[in-house]
């Protein structure tokens, strides 16, 4: 199993597992969110149009859906499975997870070499992490901004997993390291490097 750490630059740590999975651009990659508090989706709004802002960016389409709206047996033909761990929310915080612990935000997992198609994304450490740029009051006005970083969150991971890419750009939402601010302000994206990688997985992926 590979590994490889994205630090935030206040020290906060993603630790992802990179390896391989083929895609194409062309169909729409299901995003299957698999939240594992009820309620928890009031950022969904602002996660979904993130999401898709961003990937666009690389010509890729997806179809985000929430695992518990539809029939246990669906398919997909291309599909990511996103555990949406802890609360995903602004609201209601509990003292433990005003606590500002240190740890991993989301983490993607590979066996020889071949990355699954499943990502967990840490909805309370994000959450803290969003706390430091826009403040602890007024939690519930903040839903957008923690949308906004989860999607960037899980941005990352699907770059990993979709341009089967094991290494870190220098700029942008696939950096190692990512701020507070890098994961809530406007406009920060993909670099220019990591549309290449897209670019090139889905270019080896169309080849009979
Ligand atoms: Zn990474």
């Amino acid at each position: 199993m590979l590994s490889r750490c994205l630090r935030g630059g206040i020290r906060l740590i993603l630790t992802l597992f990179v390896g391989t999975t083929a895609f194409a651009a062309s169909a729409p990659v299901t995003v299957l969110l698999d939240f594992e508090q009820p309620g928890s989706s009031s950022a969904l709004p602002a996660l979904t149009a993130e999401l898709h802002r961003l990937l666009s960016r690389a010509d890729i389409q997806v179809d985000i859906q929430v695992k518990n709206s539809f029939a246990e047996h669906a398919e997909f033909k291309d599909v990511v499975l996103v555990k949406m761990k802890g609360r995903c929310s602004m609201e209601s915080l509990s003292v433990a997870a005003l606590s500002g612990e240190r740890g991993p935000l989301a983490m993607t997992y590979s066996v020889d070499g071949n990355v699954l198609p499943f990502a967990d994304v840490n909805c309370d450490r994000v959450r803290t992490s969003v706390q430091r740029a826009s403040g602890r009051a007024n939690a519930a006005q903040h839903q957008a901004e923690y949308g906004i970083a989860l999607a960037r969150v899980m941005a990352h991971e699907l770059y990993h997993i979709l341009a089967k890419s094991s290494t870190h750009t220098r700029a942008g939402i696939t950096k190692q390291a990512l701020s507070s601010t890098e994961l809530t302000e406007r406009n920060f994206d993909f670099s220019l490097r990591a549309l290449e990688s897209f670019h090139r997985a889905e270019a080896t992926a169309a080849k009979p």
